[in-house]
């Protein structure tokens, strides 16, 4: 698949009302999608197990399906491919009650994410105030490097999301400071033939940086990291393909060419960029 004009055509990360933090039908997603250019796109909710998550115990996949199946229905023959995805929170901790559900349901791509470190929300501005970096920055990624070497889904998503809050709080954030900690993530990436995402959100908050930031996207490259994918993270219709623009002009800088496209937990074909 070749994509035209230099575009990036999918959003492989995007919300729905089946997450419990976002109020957007799948149809005005899927209308979003159309109208910029994307040509397949993924539904990938929240399924969050962490007892105090605000997300805990509302993903609801047999709804989530059912949805999915009349988007399909619509969108479809307008030539927009929909693919059911999911993203796991802490699936290195969580596994025993989120694999079952994999294993129920004909999932396209599962996301693994990490919103937790320990006991302390990566979006909590207090875990950050109360402490150094070392223990909060460098603790994200050692836990990162842990989930990554777990494996068991197929694209990391947001990998520094954890620079969000910290940036906020500490009133920087250097990538290349870390760069000991985010090179085994990346390893356990390649070894586990795990995608990473370029995620969009941190271009429209204060940090005004995708995930991950540049220098670590060229690290994952000199490394031999080939699978990539892009997504806005969207938890409404006007975020669908935030900034691909900027996603496609940092991925080329890194040094690629081509991202992945998922079917049925399958790396089934490249899409050049
Ligand atoms: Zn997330
Ligand atoms: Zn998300």
């Amino acid at each position: 698949m070749t994509t035209p004009n230099g575009r990036i055509p999918q959003d492989m990360h995007t919300h729905n009302r089946i997450s419990c933090d976002s109020q957007a039908t799948m149809e005005e997603m899927c209308q979003s999608a159309l109208e910029r250019g994307i040509t397949e796109i993924a539904f990938t909710d929240h399924f969050d197990c962490h007892p105090d998550d605000y997300c805990h115990h509302f993903y609801r996949p047999a709804a989530y399906f059912e949805q999915l199946a009349a988007a399909r229905h619509v969108f479809e023959p307008q030539g927009l491919t929909i693919r059911a995805g999911v993203e796991l929170g802490e699936f290195h901790r969580f596994h025993d009650v989120q694999q079952p559900v994999l294993d129920q349901y004909p999932y396209d791509v599962i996301l693994g994410s990490l919103h937790w470190v320990g006991d302390r929300s990566v979006f909590d501005d207090d875990f950050f105030k109360n402490a150094p970096p070392q223990d909060t920055i460098g603790a994200y990624f050692r836990e990162l490097a842990e989930l990554a070497q777990y494996g068991g889904f197929d694209v990391l998503s947001h990998p520094d999301v954890i620079k969000r809050v910290a940036y906020r709080v500490y009133g920087e954030f250097d990538i290349t400071a870390w760069e000991d900690l985010v090179r085994p993530v990346w390893q356990a990436c390649i070894d586990n033939q795990i995608a990473i995402e370029i995620n969009t959100t941190g271009l429209r908050l204060p940090v005004q940086q995708a995930h991950p930031a540049p220098d670590a996207l060229r690290w994952y490259r000199e490394m031999g990291g080939e699978r990539l994918t892009v997504g806005s993270d969207a938890h409404r219709p006007d975020h669908i393909a935030y900034e691909f623009e900027t996603a496609r002009t940092m991925a080329r800088a890194a040094g690629f060419t081509r991202l992945c496209r998922f079917e049925r937990r399958k790396m089934v074909e490249w899409m050049d960029i």
